[in-house]
């Protein structure tokens, strides 16, 4: 088997941007300094283990200094004009474009991605998703103004809502940086990013570029701790006016409980468990390379990628064997070889924690490729296909963030929209069928905020993301995100100059 046994990779630090982070991983006020926690945090590189950059974990009074940096920027950026925002984002652009290698080096390196994934997916994408945003941070769009009541004319403004605190996950760590930070200060926020604490190096670079770009200080901060200290911190901050967060549903609870205690607005961007429905009229290569690819990107670690492929009985035994056949011909690999196409899991406890799963599954199912972790020092894990799993078992409700996918079969239509709404989550999924009216119908019924047809995975700047059910709430990406990171405001203005207006009866009596 071609991914049995890769080999490590000889990549080692420094990465080409080391130099420009040795000043420490918080980003306040357009310069880096140490955090103040008084405790260190090694980023390990995935592939091999060993530690690539050590840095002074955040404490509360760093929080509280980039709160305060994102404070006293808001006003300025707030009244920036939408053009001079614009024009700040565009120059942002180009600054990312000019540094897209260093980008890709330094992602791959913190989360052992494949150099091909990131030089042509979590990099180009970002920099795609800054340039939508200086177009769209010129569009903001509201009601027309209009006499509503006949004695007045009412118009709505559409302003930023003060200092955003956002909370990011390890999984693409430079992708949710951007779609966290751009809408944000688009619509004239300011912001206060906290990274995973794995995976800072992107995030920070991020600050960096905008600064070079000219946003002013202050308006994008990038805090480096841990979730439960300088996160808590973060999201029950009193001058931070909204929390973002993208992380698990069980994290976002929390985060969700300590946001409300200070009534902020609350943007949840959660897990998911992506149902894969093939139908009995489906194009079978075209599906099986689509599960393959759709289930094995980032290694698994994606929150829309496939994971329960539904397939109808008579395609069935067809889809797995060749699911199997191209699950065996990808290749692991050190994550800088430019034809590698898995790389490890983001650290050796999630590779244990995926490898759980499947030790588990073994009791209940039949594990059909895959199922071994390579012995090498790196978090590398085999593609894995399991079969026969109840829809009620482990691997098929709960997020395995792995190179897993889970195939059950179905009879009816009726019964694959079912099983496919059967999880708790609504993020992603697709249908696979030649039929208009069945994928009408697929579209029309899963409970999903993003529904594929013949297709899985691909996103792109002017759509909206976000999730159903326990996958969250609200949209990162596209101008729905406006509605997150912007508070309308009615201004009501009276036509009559009459100084006893005719509803002021209601309290003078006869008059
Ligand atoms: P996680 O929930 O463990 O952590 C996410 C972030 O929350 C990290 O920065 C972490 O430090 C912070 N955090 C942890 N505890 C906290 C607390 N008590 N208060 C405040 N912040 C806290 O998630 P992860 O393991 O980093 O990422 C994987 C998860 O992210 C998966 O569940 C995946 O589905 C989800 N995800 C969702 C989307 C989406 O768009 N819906 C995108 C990417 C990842």
């Amino acid at each position: 088997m071609s991914n049995a046994a890769p080999t490590p990779h000889p990549h080692a630090a420094p990465f080409p941007a080391q130099e420009r982070l040795a000043a420490g991983a918080q980003y306040i006020n357009g310069r880096l300094r140490p955090g103040t926690s008084g405790r260190t945090h090694s980023v390990i590189d995935p592939a091999t283990g060993d530690a690539v950059y050590t840095y002074e974990l955040a404490g509360t009074q760093d929080v509280d200094d980039a709160v305060a940096a994102a404070k006293a920027a808001f006003p300025g950026w707030a009244g920036a004009t939408p053009g001079e925002r614009s024009d700040a984002l565009h120059r942002f652009a180009a600054v990312l474009a000019e540094r897209a290698e260093e980008f890709a080096q330094a992602e791959s390196l913190q989360c052992g991605k494949p150099i091909k994934l990131t030089r042509e997916f979590d990099v180009p994408g970002t920099v795609d998703n800054t340039a939508f945003f200086a177009g769209a941070a010129r569009h903001l769009q509201g009601q027309s103004a209009g006499e509503y009541s006949g004695d007045h004319t009412s118009y709505v403004r559409r302003e930023p809502i003060g200092v955003v605190g956002s909370i990011a996950p390890w999984n693409y760590p430079l992708q949710m940086a951007a779609w966290k930070v751009l809408p944000a200060i688009a619509a004239g926020n300011t912001i206060v990013l906290k990274p995973a604490e794995l995976t800072p190096l992107t995030s920070l670079l991020f600050a960096e570029a905008a600064t070079a770009a000219g946003i002013p200080d202050g308006v994008v901060n990038v805090v480096t701790g841990t979730g439960k200290e300088a996160g808590e911190h973060l999201v029950g901050h009193p001058d931070v006016a909204m929390t973002s967060f993208t992380g698990s549903t069980a994290v976002g609870k929390r985060v969700a409980e300590v946001a409300t205690a200070t009534v902020k607005r609350l943007h949840l961007e959660l897990g998911g468990k992506a149902p894969f429905v093939v139908f009995d009229d489906a194009d079978l290569e075209a599906a099986a390379n689509g599960a393959v690819a759709g289930s094995l990107i980032n290694t698994g670690q994606d929150c829309t990628a496939a994971t329960r492929a539904y397939v109808q009985r008579p395609l069935y035994d067809a889809f797995v064997e060749r699911t199997k056949q191209l699950m065996e011909t990808v290749r692991l690999g050190d994550p800088f070889a430019p034809d590698t196409d898995l790389g490890p899991l983001i650290s050796h406890a999630q590779r244990d924690r995926v490898a759980g799963f499947v030790e588990r599954a073994r009791g209940y199912a039949r594990i059909v490729t895959g199922g071994e972790a390579p012995k090498n020092d790196g978090a590398y894990f085999q593609p894995t296909l399991i079969a026969d799993a109840a829809q009620d078992s482990e691997v098929v409700q709960s997020e395995i963030f792995g190179p897993v996918l889970v195939v059950l079969p179905f009879d009816t239509d009726d019964e694959g929209l079912a099983l496919a709404n059967d999880t708790p989550y609504g993020l992603a999924a697709s249908a696979w069928t030649r039929d208009v009216f069945r994928a009408n119908r697929a579209t029309r019924e899963i409970k999903a905020g993003c529904v594929w047809v013949n297709d899985h995975i691909p996103i792109i700047s002017e759509m909206p993301h976000g999730g159903y059910k326990a996958s969250g709430f609200g949209k990162d990406m596209s101008a729905y995100s406006f509605e997150e990171y912007t508070q309308v405001k009615h201004v009501m203005y009276d036509n009559t100059a009459v100084a006893a207006k005719d509803w002021h009866r209601t309290i003078f009596g006869d008059r």
